[in-house]
């Protein structure tokens, strides 16, 4: 019989029949693990304490049919001050979404694993504004899934924009102030272009994620234009996964 020992984050827990639970594990060494919990709907579960989303822990698994099933678990962090704060709970519950969608199973990915414990940690216990935890998190989410943008220079022309410009969210390219005004047959806009403004403080934080350590993808300042940065990183990762997220309209609802 197959066994499991991985250390993985709960993304998901769902309701499996009258007596289970199904947990969606993400796992550095194996992807992303379904987990049934026998009898884990109990109040007596001995499973409890790793049946909810934002718990990381080790598990020990074993695979029956279809599903692993949870035979051992130790709960690593809880990251408990999330569960305190509704912005931080909504934002976290977007984020687990964002990994969910973007992991698989049977494909470990390693650094998708730490970016996500790493945003889980600094709403916990640090004082990170949640509005740049999410939109770094969406941004360096893309990148480290293969939606790596070209915005090194304006797509058009080839030259480093100074001032303002605009990012085609959809292709990830990046066209000048000047390029944008010439007919669409030169700038490269279709149909399908997302087409945003963006500004030069807002691109050098974008220049800054897409390169940046995991460790370090919340290590920037953003004094000023918060607002655009957002709505880039934001359209830029929905243009790639083409999905709306209740959490995230839940999220955007409470301010
Ligand atoms: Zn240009």
């Amino acid at each position: 019989m197959e066994e499991l020992n991985v250390k993985g984050l709960v993304l998901k827990a769902s309701d499996l029949g009258e007596h289970d639970k199904l947990l969606t594990v993400m796992t550095e060494e194996k992807g992303k693990v379904l987990a049934t919990i026998k009898g884990g709907k109990s109040l007596k579960s001995r499973f409890m304490s790793v049946s909810e989303p934002f718990i990381y822990a080790s598990f020990g698994l074993r695979r029956s049919s279809k599903f692993f099933y949870l035979f051992d678990s130790d709960v690593i962090d809880d990251f408990y001050p999330i569960r305190e704060d509704i912005f931080k709970m909504s934002l976290a519950s977007y984020i687990c979404d964002i990994a969910n969608e973007l992991s698989l199973e049977d494909s470990p990915d390693p650094d998708l694993v730490k970016l996500t414990l790493n945003a889980l940690y600094a709403l916990a216990y640090k004082d990170s504004d949640i509005g740049i935890v999410k939109s770094a998190y969406e941004f360096k989410a893309a990148v480290i899934s293969g939606y790596m943008p070209e915005i090194s220079c304006c797509s058009v022309c080839g030259r480093d924009p100074e001032d303002d410009s605009f990012i085609d969210a959809a292709s990830g390219t990046l066209i000048c102030s000047d390029c944008i005004t010439l007919p669409r047959e030169k700038t490269g806009i279709t149909p399908a272009s997302v087409v945003l403004p963006i500004t030069r403080t807002a691109l050098l934080a974008l220049r800054y994620l897409e390169t940046c350590p995991i460790n370090r993808f919340l290590s920037f300042r953003l004094n000023s234009d918060v607002g655009v940065f957002s709505n880039v990183c934001e359209k830029y990762l929905s243009c790639h996964l083409e999905k709306d997220f209740y959490t995230l309209t839940f999220y955007k609802s409470l301010f």
